[in-house]
Order: structure tokens, then sequence, then C-alpha cells
């Protein structure tokens, strides 16, 4: 985690936390560990297997670490108990706008469509909407969704051949969240075209061209849940990082806005 509370109770950043200072988990109590290694961003730990939240263990990736850097501190590792109260969960960010509760998952590990959907159910039964943000600009392994270079418009036709990591959100049954759950890619792009073929005597088919596999735009896309059947061939709405991260910016600062 990177916020812990002070022998005051007071919350302090992990780059604000004075080494010599005890400091302890907000959600269970328990005395923390400050890291300061090469690895991970710096960040506190719980004392080994004593993970409280077993969700939020391991997210400590640098890309975890910005994207967290763009929500200001109050809505940042919020503890959202169940209603029974019997059960909590740290959420990487929370903002409220519009008179509606969001909780941002940022997602840089691989995950199955099981603790997928478990995470989602339980912050949409808390009453909240879920906005997952997926890590697929991995620089080590990239791989890169095509982009149709078609026009200006902001919904985008997308294509992955490379498309293991994402293949858990293919044939979930969306319509059940009614909105309440969206999902946003960090990817890297290359440039595709999609060419419509006709043939005498034979039904029209589609071809997919790869113009430029070497050029990497990095964004973010929503993907359109309303049709989406399949992560290899799916439309989404698109944001260069400057546009996204401005976005993220106006709905922390909007007067509107509070933590939950
Ligand atoms: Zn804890």
């Amino acid at each position: 985690m990177f916020f812990a509370n002070n022998i005051y109770r007071e919350r302090v950043h992990i780059d604000n936390a004075d080494a010599g200072q005890d400091y302890f988990c907000p959600a269970c109590k328990g005395k923390m560990i400050q890291k300061r290694g090469n690895v991970n961003a710096h960040h506190f730990a719980h004392h080994a297997g004593r993970d409280c939240d077993p969700w939020y263990a391991g997210k400590l990736s640098a890309w975890h670490s910005k994207m967290q850097s763009y929500f200001k501190p109050e809505a940042r590792e919020v503890i959202i108990w169940n209603q029974q109260h019997t059960e909590y969960h740290i959420a990487d960010a929370v903002l409220e706008f519009n008179n509606q509760k969001y909780v941002f998952e940022f997602q840089h590990s691989p995950i199955s469509q099981e603790t997928f959907l478990k995470r989602s159910d339980y912050y949409v039964q808390c009453g909240y909407r879920i906005i997952w943000v997926f890590d697929f600009c991995n620089p080590q392994r990239p791989k890169t969704i095509f982009i149709a270079d078609d026009d200006d418009e902001t919904i985008k036709h997308l294509v992955w051949t490379g498309r293991n990591r994402t293949r858990f959100i293919d044939n979930i049954n969306f319509s059940k969240y009614n909105n309440r759950l969206r999902i946003i890619f960090h990817i890297q792009t290359g440039v595709g075209k999609q060419t419509q073929i006709d043939m005498e005597d034979y039904y029209p088919w589609s071809k997919w061209e790869y113009i430029n596999p070497t050029h990497k735009d990095y964004c973010f896309a929503r993907l359109c849940l309303e049709e989406f059947t399949s992560t290899s061939d799916f439309w989404a709405q698109y944001y260069s990082e400057e546009e996204f991260y401005n976005r993220l910016r106006h709905l922390n600062y909007a007067k509107d806005s509070t933590s939950g």
C-alpha cells in the first residue's frame, strides 16, 4: 500500500514517511513495514503472510503507482465494507461524480475471469460502479492492438491478434451489469485497415491489413460493451494518454467530486 496511518492516525504517503516512525494499516490496524527497494514502487507492506486484503496484495508496480498519482490523496486506497460489515476490500481509487460513486481498479498483472467477476460483483453489490483499467502496455512482451486508421471518429475499431491476457473478458454477459461496469485498456496500437472484399457469387467478407505494425501509439480505449463479443475484434472509445489523464484530473477536482 502507498498510504498508512501514523501514531496520530494521520494518513501518510510512503514518500513522506519517516523511517524512524511506526505506521499502521488503516484497514486491519496491523503495523506496516516501509519498503524502499528498486523493483517495486516504494510502499508499505504487511508482515509476511498477513496481508489483510488478498485482492490488494502485489499492487505495487510503477504503473500502478503512476495511475494512482492522478487521484487526489483522499480518493486513493479507500476501504470498502460490504453492507453486512463482514468483509472489506481496498479499492485503488474511489470518486463520486454525477451523484454516483465509482471504484477504479488498476490491473497490471494477469487475472482470471473468476477473479474479475468476483471483484466486479463485490463493488457493484456495495453500491458502486466499477471502472477497470488494464495495463496492456507491458514493454517486455508487447502485444500491439491494431487500430483502424480511418478518420477522426473517437469510436475506433480495434483488432488484437496476441490477446491471451484478455481472453477472460470474452463471453461475459455484460448486460447484467446494466452500465455499472466499464473496461478500459491502456494499450499500444499499430495501424491497420479493414478492407471489404466483394467477389461475384460469394458473400462479401472483410480482410484485416496490418499497415504499420511498428507504429506505436500509447492510448486508452474504453470498450463499447453494448455490442461486445470478443477482444480479438471490438469497438472502443479512444483517448490519447493526455486526454485520459486530463479527464482523471478533471473528475478529481470537479466541484461536485468527493471521495467515498
Ligand atoms: Zn491491513
